[in-house]
């Protein structure tokens, strides 16, 4: 098929706006069916993603579609993961296209995950169709959607498409937008092969399966093919397109949006991003905007049961073996026993394997409060990488700490802009400019510590401009920082599970965060327990729980035997979920709350 008649195209879209309904109407259009088996699986392993929000491992389809000038059109939907924290493969995905969908719904109008997805398909230079979707719901307000795609976004809203994924209409008016508007795959040149590494999965049975869209040259079953960014050479055993399942094709050409399968081991070896091209003929450049991903943030993970150790180690195997941004490696801590030490590319990452440890591998775990990755100079000239708190040298050896620092590029309506400036000084953030993108929203810049965003920034910025508010950021390099090991010792033993870096102009307010925190959820116990948090031996906040001798029958009246024993069972079933410090029991619940509340 010739490459005019290529369309290569992704959706973008705000949560529940109906990207995934749209999607499915697109293939129905096309009678590119789903395979119903393997999508109620697909879909069933991402319930995690999508109560999030966000998709991180989707393919692809390719569907064909006969458009109204007669012509026989090939269609490459390509899908994004929606969050910040992949934004980078959110970029090389919308690099792969030359145009976007971007789908609003008309009930709740342009929201923020719209507005950051749109910058960054205009920084790809896609041809952007606004489609306005639910126009059956009564409360559609299809002319305010339009007023905010020209006046927010500053997008044609003659060429909004308005839409009903659910009720299957304007399907066919969107397919024509696409053929019509977006632009056709341009050769950069036959003499080299280039494909572009947008993603990679790893499939069971048939090891790493590489997604790429080729830019120039073909792609040929047999042929030797070489990654750029490693110099890894690797011969193709298979190429093919997405129909939703992998279909094989003889060859892949300048234009087309498929996968590769080679003989790489894992999905580490595949980086995202990365240039394919022949081995004999190397082009001489490899295609812009790659980028090595490193985690960013670090925490520990442990079993609640020491037991547990051995199938967790299997578990974090399993999981990195199709996430190749996710890390990790034994470590031990005096409090939490065995485990490991994890890496992600941000907060949301994190949760995500988490919570997939308990869902998928039904693992009970702890994690430890993130951390960020610490240069710390000693006075004896030695450099030293920090990236858990108990290992920071003692004060006296350390002559300077440096914190990693990000560029973060915050979007405002702006009545919120004096909140939004206060917010991120309390962040120790220093604003280094403001513009006005439009009557209506102002975007500002800052240099911050990556630690200081961690946490609750987002769910701040969310609640300071009720959604409206958007961030992206990127890395800006290490500054020298007044920086502070603080320890909470419950019982008079530190517990290194809560040990935290900060900044010593916060110390004290965490400190007192923490140690009420931990009395808070801490039970009760036969003798008095101390909470204090102290820096190099110095206590700064402190807390006392009073000693109680709980019987846990005592509710019971009568003889209600069962009752009693289910209590008693129940006391048992939560006993299990101790962790003990010391003398003192204290519930996984405690660690989990304490270490989400920061
Ligand atoms: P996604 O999160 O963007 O993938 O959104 P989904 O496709 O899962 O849709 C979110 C919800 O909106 C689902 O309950 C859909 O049934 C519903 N929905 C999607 N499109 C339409 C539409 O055109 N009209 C109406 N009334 N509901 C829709």
């Amino acid at each position: 098929m010739s490459i005019e008649l290529t369309r290569n195209f992704s959706i973008i879209a705000h949560i529940d706006h109906g990207k995934t309904t749209l999607s499915d109407r697109l293939m129905g259009a096309t009678n590119t069916v789903a395979q119903r088996d393997e999508k109620a699986q697909l879909l069933d392993s991402m319930d995690l993603e999508r109560e999030r929000g966000i998709t991180i491992k989707s393919h692809p389809v390719t569907m064909s579609y006969k458009a109204k000038d007669g012509k026989t059109y090939k269609l490459n939907l390509l899908d994004t993961p929606g969050h910040v924290d992949f934004s980078y493969e959110v970029s090389r995905s919308l690099a792969a296209c030359e145009g976007a969908l971007l789908l609003v719904d008309a009930s709740q109008g342009v929201e923020a995950q719209t507005v950051a997805n749109l910058n960054l398909a205009m920084q790809q230079n896609l041809y952007v169709i606004p489609v306005i979707n639910k126009v059956d719901l009564p409360s559609a307000d299809v002319a305010r959607c339009k007023r905010q795609l020209e006046d927010i976004l500053q997008l044609s809203a003659d060429e909004a498409v308005p839409a009903s994924a659910k009720m299957g209409i304007g399907i066919i008016d969107i397919l024509e937008s696409v053929v019509r508007l977006v632009p056709a795959p341009v050769s950069l040149g036959e003499d080299y092969l280039r494909a572009s590494v947008f993603d990679s999965i790893f499939d069971a049975y048939r090891g790493v399966v590489t997604y790429v869209r080729v830019f120039s040259g073909t792609i040929v079953r047999g042929q030797k093919i070489r990654m750029m960014s490693t110099g890894l050479d690797y011969e193709v055993k298979e190429v093919g397109v997405f129909r939703p399942k992998m279909f094989a094709m003889d060859k892949l050409e300048v234009g087309d949006v498929g996968y590769l399968i080679a003989n790489v081991k894992t999905t580490a070896d595949v980086k995202i991003g990365d240039t394919v091209t022949e081995m004999r003929r190397p082009a001489p450049e490899a295609l812009p905007g790659f980028k090595e991903i490193h985690p960013l943030v670090f925490s520990g993970i442990y079993p609640i049961s020491s037991d547990d150790f051995e199938s967790l180690k299997m578990a974090v195997g399993k999981l990195q073996i199709n996430d190749a941004a996710f890390t990790f490696m034994a470590e031990s801590s005096a409090a939490l026993g065995f485990g490991f030490r994890c890496g992600f590319l941000g907060l949301l990452h994190m949760e995500i394997i988490q919570e997939r440890l308990r869902r998928e591998f039904n693992m009970d775990v702890i994690s430890t409060y993130p951390s960020v990755i610490y240069e710390v100079k000693k006075t004896n000239g030695e450099e030293m990488i920090v990236d858990n708190p108990s290992f920071l040298p003692s004060v006296q050896v350390i002559e300077e700490i440096r914190e990693p620092m990000v560029k973060i590029f915050l979007m405002v309506p702006n009545e919120y802009i004096g909140d939004m400036m206060q917010l991120v000084m309390d962040k120790r953030g220093q604003v280094e400019h403001t513009e006005t993108l439009d009557d209506n929203r102002v975007m500002l810049q800052s240099l911050i510590p990556l630690n200081e965003i961690l946490v609750d920034f987002n769910d701040k910025l969310k609640s300071i401009t009720r959604g409206y508010g958007s961030m992206d950021y990127e890395h800006a390099g290490y500054q020298p920082a007044d920086l502070v090991k603080m320890e909470m010792l419950i019982a008079g033993d530190p517990v290194d599970a809560f040990a935290c870096i900060v900044h010593r102009s916060k110390a004290e307010a965490r400190g007192r965060a923490l140690a009420a925190k931990l009395k808070e959820v801490i039970p009760q116990q036969l003798f008095v327990v101390s909470i204090q948090a102290a820096i190099g031996g110095k206590i700064i906040a402190s807390e006392r729980i009073s000693a109680l001798r709980k019987d846990v029958t005592a509710k019971c009246y009568g003889g209600d035997i069962s009752r009693k024993r289910k209590l008693l069972e129940k006391q048992k079933e939560g006993k299990k979920r101790m962790k003990s410090i010391g003398k003192v029991n204290i519930p996984q619940e405690a660690f989990i709350q304490v270490l989400k509340s920061g």
